[in-house]
């Protein structure tokens, strides 16, 4: 889809909240419903608004979004799994208020009868490195995918033929009575024979033990976009569990954990490290080489008297993203020398005679005598 913002697209403020999201979507998809509006790009533009509110109307989703922005999020939710990004599969299968909108078209039970189910979503935590965290990185990752069985050609069935599932007449679905005390109540399940897909093997494939599909270990090379922080979750489309048969695979969520760095820390976009100086180091100017957390060296100037703590800024040196990195913030530390050469003695105590003039004509021994006066 275009480079457009969700909220652009659902023409809602960035603050909107649940009921202002709902009513924008459900205006904008009866205005762009392609069985209404059959005008150019309508159809496009209906993808747009249910995408937009797929990610806005789940709460996880639209922090993350907040916080990665349009680009990054987009091309980190589609991962790198070459299977159709979001207006093949995702469209149909990731529909959240899809069916509140045909019951409003159509009066409700237009969505025909339960068909077979799509997988399970699973989620995966990986550890990242700080840095990997900042810079982004690609990493692989061991799957266990579901994929056609090669033996049966994925229809479960060693001749690779189906029949009609003779429980259900192929429409997947059985009637349940229940007999209660206020009467029989009957209601349509999932076919217990065939799992809902209305065919069943005509003659049942070892291999796959006639579900069609079997688990093969893959590597897929994840694509973790700078700026991640620990919690955030990218979605691999198609890597969850096995759907039934003929319907797709759930996706695999793989959730960040970034471990600490001993020399960094994260707050916000920034990073901030810590540099030791001497005393004479912080009372004079003075540059510092500092190393960024990739390795490279910038030279930072500490101004004369720079105190304890205080932080001095590389612009840029910070966390990756939306292309706006934050800046590396260098605490000042200063290192109290414990051992002194004979001349550095000398000089210490040059300046020690100095501080001690100047204390004296400050009146500290006069505060002293002030207090002794006072508590004669
Ligand atoms: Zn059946
Ligand atoms: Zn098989």
């Amino acid at each position: 889809m275009s480079g457009k913002d969700y909220y652009d697209i659902l023409n809602v403020p960035r603050n909107a909240d649940e009921k202002e999201l709902k009513r924008a979507y459900r205006s904008l998809t009866k205005k762009f419903h392609p069985d209404i509006n059959k005008e150019e790009g309508a159809e496009e533009k209906f993808k747009d608004i249910n995408e937009a509110y797929d990610v806005l109307s789940d709460r996880q989703k639209r922090a993350q979004y907040d916080q990665m922005g349009h680009d990054t999020y987009t091309s980190a939710s589609k991962g790198s799994y070459q299977g159709g990004g979001y207006g093949s599969s995702g469209f149909n299968a990731d529909f959240g208020g899809f069916g509140d909108i045909f019951d409003s078209f159509f009066g409700g039970g237009s969505r025909g009868p339960r068909g077979p189910q799509r997988g399970s979503d699973l989620l995966m935590r990986i550890q990242i490195s700080l840095r990997d965290a900042v810079f982004g990185v690609d990493r692989d990752i061991d799957v266990m995918h579901n994929e056609p069985c090669t033996d049966c050609g994925g229809t479960g069935s060693a001749t690779k033929k189906t029949n009609v599932c003779p429980r259900c007449g192929g429409s997947g679905q059985e009637r349940r009575a229940n007999n209660t005390p206020f009467g029989q109540f009957v209601s349509m399940v999932t076919c217990s024979q065939c799992s809902g897909s209305g065919r069943i093997p005509e003659e049942r494939c070892k291999t796959c033990n006639g579900s069609g599909h079997s688990r093969v270990k893959r590597t897929i090379t994840v694509n973790i976009p700078a700026g991640v922080d620990s919690g955030n979750r990218l979605r691999m489309e198609g890597y969850g569990e096995a759907g039934d048969a003929g319907a797709p695979n759930g996706d695999l969520y793989i959730e960040m954990h970034v471990v600490a760095h001993p020399q960094f820390s994260r707050i916000g976009d920034n990073l901030e490290t810590s540099a030791d100086i001497t005393p004479a180091h912080a009372t004079l100017e003075s540059m510092s080489t500092i190393e960024s957390i990739d390795g490279r060296k910038s030279d930072v100037k500490e101004p004369a008297g720079v105190q304890y703590n205080t932080a001095l800024k590389i612009s840029g040196e910070g966390v990756r993203r939306r292309g706006r990195p934050g800046d590396l913030l260098v605490r000042i530390k200063i290192a109290i020398p414990k051992r002194l050469n004979a001349q550095e003695k000398e000089l210490y105590e040059k300046i020690l005679e100095l501080e001690g003039k100047k204390e004296s004509g400050a009146g500290s021994k006069g505060f002293f005598k002030d207090l002794k006066d006072k508590m004669k």
